[in-house]
């Protein structure tokens, strides 16, 4: 399929608002990727130039773009059904899909509210716990908790959460009251520190707090800063005996990101409210689910004015839902999860010796996700990392940065041989920036 390459770069730059984008440097600086295809871990450019895809679309395409199983799920829903209204209309796709996913969601969480992105599975997920509280009997429970660097989506009522602050910082003075917790992958800061941190804050504040919402083991927006499973097993504790609710943000974290299906699971805790997006539809629509226990389901029977009178036109679409039944499916057929375990090891080598590098200050991995910090600059805006993805892409990778934190989360399905080329470009990338400053 021949692209005129310039004139969509031209409509682009003219039309289009990127999505996290300084407008006026990306009009006069920026030459974009033009992706016309994609398939596995590849995509393709207008110029026929393949990338390896190391961001696996956004955190997203979890099986690899275009897996066949899921074009071939997409294609047969849409001969039979490609709309309909879920509210008091029931269809084949979201009723599956609904009890396949309690099957594999850790164990308590047995309803599913469907939503269309990670920000909507989330607002659901405060929503329902606003409104829990309000109708049995503890109203003031209003406020939640959060973690520093922490990132939930970009809804108003998500934006309260988050703890990056050039997300939050042009809407402080709207947002919803939250109390802003340590963050246990802090590397400044000990374990002990963030525990006392949230103990703290439900001591004080547990007559007031509605949840505490976590990223379960990785906070990925903030700089993939991974942290320990005792945490999330004390916030469980912690949430237990003040009988707050927790919500678990699985929605980068999930299907199998972490090595497992659930990044809860490193710490066996389930969470009261389970939010996912992304690999939930494998990358391929816009689709999201809040999955949560009988006990706050129950909390809103018992009269029509205690429904949750919430909803999205795209609510459990029969395209999005056939498509998320077979993720789930290509999961369990294709032993998907016990396949990662070997890859998560060469991401783990990798980025372990990546950390020998003088431009590097530190590494980890979990998973399916490596990251490192470049010594030198820090924050979102820095530029070292946007040095690394142009040098990146010219080498046949598409690396997009976090700041000063250079990482990969491939498809999980990767294979070995583009894992191993992908892992190489990384470190010849971050070495090409020269001797550290
Ligand atoms: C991406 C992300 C979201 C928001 O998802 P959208 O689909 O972009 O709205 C929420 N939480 C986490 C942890 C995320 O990584």
């Amino acid at each position: 399929m021949a692209v005129d390459r310039g004139r969509i770069v031209a409509l682009d730059k003219q039309r289009v608002w990127h999505p996290y984008t300084a407008m006026d440097q990306y009009r006069s600086k920026v030459d974009p990727l033009v992706i016309v295809e994609a398939r596995g871990s590849t995509l393709v450019d207008a110029d026929g130039r393949e990338y390896l895809d190391a961001n696996a679309s956004w955190w997203t395409s979890t099986l690899g773009h275009n897996h066949p199983r899921l074009v071939g799920a997409l294609r047969e829903q849409s001969e039979a059904l490609c709309h309909t209204a879920l509210a008091g209309i029931a269809h084949p796709k979201a009723a599956e899909l609904a009890e396949a996913l309690c099957g594999v969601a850790p164990a308590g969480l047995e309803h599913v509210f469907f939503s269309d992105n990670g920000s909507t599975a989330v607002e659901v997920g405060m929503k329902l716990a606003l409104q829990y509280w309000a109708q049995n009997g503890r109203p003031e429970r209003t406020r939640f908790a959060a973690l520093e660097g922490a990132f939930h989506g970009e809804t108003l009522g998500v934006t309260a959460l988050g703890g990056v602050e050039v997300f939050r910082a042009p809407f402080a003075s709207v947002l919803l009251d939250c109390a802003r917790v340590a963050s246990p992958g802090d590397p400044s800061l000990s374990l002990e520190r963030a525990v006392a941190e949230l103990e703290q804050a439900l001591r004080e504040g547990a007559d007031t707090l509605a949840a505490v919402v976590l990223e379960p083991m990785v906070q990925g927006a903030a700089g993939m800063r991974t942290y320990d499973a005792a945490y999330l097993r004390r916030a469980r504790e912690l949430c237990d005996e003040h009988d707050v609710f927790l919500i678990c943000d699985e929605v980068f974290a999930g299907y199998g990101r972490s090595g497992r299906m659930w990044a809860s699971e490193h710490a066996g805790i389930a969470p009261d409210v389970l939010c996912t997006a992304k690999g939930f539809s494998g990358g391929m629509l816009p689709m999201a689910a809040t999955v949560t226990t009988p006990r706050i389901f129950d909390g809103f029977l018992g009269g029509a004015d205690r429904a949750f009178y919430y909803g999205h036109t795209f609510c459990g679409n029969p395209l999005g839902a056939a498509v998320a039944l077979e993720v789930l499916r290509v999961f369990e057929e294709e032993d998907v999860l016990q396949r990662v375990q070997p890859k998560a090891q060469r991401i783990a080598a990798a980025f372990a010796s990546l950390a020998e590098l003088p431009q590097v200050e530190r590494s980890r991995s979990l998973g399916m996700v490596g990251a490192l910090d470049l010594a030198g600059d820090a924050g979102y805006l820095a530029d070292a990392g946007w040095r690394v993805y142009e040098d990146a892409r010219r080498r046949g990778a598409y690396l997009r940065p976090l700041g000063n934190v250079v990482y990969v989360t491939p498809a999980l399905t990767i294979p070995d041989a583009d894992l191993d080329r992908l892992l190489a470009i990384v470190g010849e990338s971050v070495a090409s920036l020269g001797p550290a400053r």
